[in-house]
């Protein structure tokens, strides 16, 4: 071996926002001949947000109580939403207030967003969303809601996630939030369903922009298999499928699923992955090459070969070539 081309492989990797975790990557990566990319996170921007809410108003507050404790994107923006709801609300009473009683400002919002929202027996649903039991401090004990019957009761279980889910573990999604899910779907949006006390309750939309350089990096690996793997079910994934550099989709792929994927993959040929490094960090392990992209974190460097933490997925080509070009040099 040659320390010298490897160390210098190291260093361009780094000034491009690469870490390298694993220098056997210099020499697997030259012959990859399926690279498979995880959808949401890493072809998408994977920072989403809130578009509109369907059904219950107060479904959003209780969505967000149970993902404040995900890390997922979808979790993100929904909790982001709820808080940014809150402060407006806040900000608009506290107007009111000054204007009657004459300028004098008092402050009921210092807990912070729903705080009054109690939640416990927390559970994830890989590939599907998370639940937990609520409970609110101070509500009546029959009513986590306020004025009619279709609120949640204090120690409800609520259900935040695909259709799905919400079906499995709550009861059915109504005719009118139904529709709302088809709306959403074919807009190529995300339909996040609030489930609880029987039935689906609401539905929040949520839109996850694709990265812009995308058909560039896809299109940069003609010379090899690219594969799109994403949880997502076929719908999300029309743009991906539509495209010429793609040439296999597999959606509706749950975690474990995509473990097995990359592993059945990786018979058929050497296979690299590029995921999210904390989500996908089981199947960027079971890849012959795991690329992760994130923050460079102990997760992420564990799971994969190299790290990615530029948010330009262009990185990704740059692994390859920098690959090329060390092993030419050791060469
Ligand atoms: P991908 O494979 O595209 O990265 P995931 O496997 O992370 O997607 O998730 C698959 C689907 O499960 C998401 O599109 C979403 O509908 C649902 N989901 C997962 N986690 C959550 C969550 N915390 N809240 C709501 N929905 C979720
Ligand atoms: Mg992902």
């Amino acid at each position: 071996a040659t320390p010298l081309a490897v160390a210098s492989g190291l260093r361009d990797a780094l000034e491009r926002g690469i870490v390298i975790a694993n220098a056997t990557v210099f020499e697997s990566a030259p012959t990859v001949e399926t690279i498979v990319f995880d959808k949401t996170g890493t072809l998408t921007a994977g920072e989403m947000t809130v578009l509109e809410v369907h059904g219950d108003e107060e479904a959003l507050d209780l969505a967000a109580a149970v993902e404040r404790r995900s890390e997922h994107p979808v979790a993100d923006a929904i909790v982001a939403r709820a808080a940014a709801e809150r402060g407006d609300e806040a900000a608009t009473s506290t107007d009111r207030r000054v204007a009657s009683d004459g300028g004098r400002l008092e402050s009921e919002t210092d807990d912070g967003p729903n705080a009054d929202i109690e939640v416990r027996d927390f559970e994830r649903h890989p590939g599907e969303g998370v639940s937990a039991t609520v409970e609110r401090e101070g509500a009546a004990p029959s009513a986590v809601g306020s004025d009619h019957g279709d609120e949640a009761r204090s120690g409800d279980r609520v259900v935040v996630g695909t259709p799905g889910l919400v079906e499995r573990l709550i009861g059915p999604v109504p005719a009118a939030l139904e529709a709302a899910i088809d709306d959403a779907r074919d807009r190529g949006r995300l339909p996040a369903v609030v489930g609880y006390d029987g039935r689906a309750r609401a539905v929040v939309v949520v839109g996850d922009r694709t990265r812009t350089e995308w058909r560039d990096v896809l299109e940069s690996f003609a010379d090899r298999e690219v594969v799109v793997l994403t949880g997502d079910d076929a719908a999300g994934t029309e743009t991906f499928r539509d495209h010429p550099a793609v040439d296999r989709v597999f959606a509706g792929v749950p975690p474990d699923g995509k473990v097995e994927t990359v592993r059945r993959l990786s018979g058929e040929g050497v296979t690299a992955m590029v995921g999210d490094g904390t989500n996908d960090a089981p199947a960027l392990a079971a890849a012959d090459v795991g690329i992760a992209l994130g923050d460079g974190t102990a997760r992420a460097t564990d799971a994969a070969d190299a790290v990615v933490t530029s948010s330009d997925l262009r990185a990704v080509r740059s692994v390859f070539d920098l690959a090329d070009g060390t092993r030419r040099r050791i060469r």
